[in-house]
């Protein structure tokens, strides 16, 4: 559209096409900013103006403020993400907001430098960012489901709150298996997305708090006659018994002992 008519914009751009505005994932904002982006911009079709039947643009107008509060959270400036939404006709207004948020972010600054932070903590902000995206979209899934009002968009802004984001970080969960009760069926090690437990035949199992990334299925899928999976907030999570101590007696072994 821009180009087509020949409008100027800045080359500082990178465009990414996608099908649909409701595509870009929570990850993506974040993994931008870990590739070094100074700032992303999401172009969406005009609300009510979608050409599925999905709304993906609402879609992606909700996880674009869900995504501006959690960059406020851990301290990036939430100028950095824009959402726009236009036609095939509004070259014009594409090309003036991509020049306005390009003007923007030089006056911000590299992402992180801007901040005042040091290029290891972004490092280290965003990855963690990043391992808890399942979990913040698994508690905030009904929500990131509203379709907006979309003609008052000074409501917009107030429709994720700072303290909202403050108790969400607040309440994140750990699972912890207590050794007592696993009888190490595996089943949690199989269905864990990430690999994050440690599973060895008969040898209670142990869940790697670094990889793991709250998604809750070892609680699920648990057998109920074992339930070894705990689900503790804001404790500190046990440390996991010494690897000598992890061959498991099953419960018949322990009724004869
Ligand atoms: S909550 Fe359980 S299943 Fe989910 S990632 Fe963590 S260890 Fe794996
Ligand atoms: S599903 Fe439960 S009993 Fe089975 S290995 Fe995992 S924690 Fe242990």
């Amino acid at each position: 559209m821009a180009g087509v008519s020949r409008l100027q914009y800045t080359p500082e751009i990178r465009i990414i096409r996608v099908m649909c505005s409701g595509r870009v994932d929570l990850a993506f904002v974040f993994r931008a900013f870990l590739n070094k982006m100074d700032g992303v911009y999401i172009g969406g079709c005009r609300l009510d103006e979608c050409n599925y039947t999905t709304h993906g643009n609402y879609h992606a107008l909700t996880m674009t403020l869900l995504a501006k509060r959690i960059m406020e959270h851990i301290g990036l400036y939430p100028e950095r993400l824009r959402i726009e939404f236009m036609n095939a006709s509004m070259g014009q207004y594409f090309a003036e907001t991509v020049n306005e948020m390009v003007k923007k972010i030089k006056e911000l600054g590299p992402v992180g430098v801007g901040e005042g932070m040091s290029e290891e903590e972004l490092v280290r902000r965003i990855k963690e960012i990043l391992r808890l995206v399942p979990y913040i979209k698994i508690v905030k899934r009904e929500k990131l489901k509203t379709k907006l009002d979309k003609n008052s968009p000074e409501s917009w802004n107030e429709f994720f709150t700072a303290e909202e984001i403050e108790n969400l970080f607040k309440e994140i969960p750990s699972y912890y298996i207590e050794p007592e009760k696993c009888q190490a069926c595996m089943t949690c090690a199989r269905r864990c997305p990430v690999d994050a437990i440690d599973s060895k035949r008969g040898m209670v199992h142990v869940i790697d708090q670094d990889k793991c990334i709250k998604c809750g299925t070892c609680l699920d899928v648990c057998p109920p006659k074992f339930r070894a999976v705990t689900k503790l907030i804001g404790v500190n999570v046990p440390p996991p018994p010494p690897e000598e101590k992890r061959l498991i007696k099953r419960e018949k072994e322990k009724e004869v002992a």
